[in-house]
């Protein structure tokens, strides 16, 4: 651990994060996530550098739109207050390595289709699909924690199973369970952590996923996100993974 690399660890991730903020507000609204410059959601007005600056410009507007006086939403400050520390969490973990680049484009990616999904049920093709080749390509890299053979089959058995699930429940249910995105979410997870944080991923996003259900009491009628869990399992898995397995095991051996 290095004091500069942390420091500008902290800066790139709330920048990270504020640019993250944009693609959950244009990327569903099918708007360019480069122009026009940051403005409100609200009236339009752009929103100027000073007020820009993660966490701080928040603050310093007290949370509302300068010229028209609306919230800004809370997502804003928090995904701008997570990312520098998923990516520190990330840091702690693996020091600047091939690994830590690679996760640190897992857990952007995951972010921005966490709230996306959460909001609004969808996760765009343009933030699942990439994590597939990209998932393949660090495989092939030195020092990469996954045989590309495993990154392969890994995608193409995370792909089947939930294309399988989503299928059989449409010929049951006459609805449609699993959505398109999370079949391509799942390939791409697969892509990237391999057969066991495959594994790992389905069984720990259906438990958080049931709990969550049984808590908020959903009515199972509705559309329910799976996306935001399964983001959640491959953020535990890369950071914790090992621990939570040897602690399940230890609890029963
Ligand atoms: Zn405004």
């Amino acid at each position: 651990m290095h004091p500069i690399e942390i420091i500008i660890i902290i800066i790139l991730g709330s920048a990270f994060g504020s640019f993250f903020n944009v693609c959950i507000y244009r990327l569903p609204a099918k708007k360019s996530i480069v122009f026009p410059a940051s403005h409100c959601p609200e009236c339009s007005v752009p929103i100027p550098i000073w007020l820009n600056i993660p966490i701080i410009g928040y603050l310093i507007s007290k949370g509302k739109c300068k010229q028209c006086d609306s919230k800004i939403h809370w997502h804003y400050p928090l995904v701008e207050f997570i990312t520098p520390v998923l990516f520190l969490l990330l840091y702690a973990r693996l020091g600047i390595s091939i690994p830590f680049f690679q996760y640190l484009i897992l857990f952007s990616f995951g972010i921005v289709i966490f709230f996306i999904d959460a909001f609004h049920q969808i996760i765009p093709d343009s933030l699942s699909l990439p994590l597939i080749p990209i998932g393949l390509i660090f495989s092939l890299l030195p020092m990469s924690s996954i045989s590309f053979r495993n990154s392969l089959l890994s995608a193409i058995a995370g792909f089947l199973l939930f294309f399988l699930l989503s299928w059989s429940y449409m010929k049951l249910k006459g609805q449609m369970g699993l959505g398109g995105g999370d079949i391509k979410l799942i390939a791409g997870i697969g892509a990237f952590l391999g057969i066991a944080g495959l594994i790992f991923v389905i069984l720990v996003s259906s438990i958080i996923g049931i709990i969550t259900i049984i808590i908020i009491r959903h009515d199972l009628k509705k559309h329910f996100s799976f996306g935001p869990f399964m983001v959640i399992a491959s953020i535990l898995y890369v950071l914790y993974g090992i621990r939570i397995i040897d602690l399940y095991i230890s609890l029963f051996i």
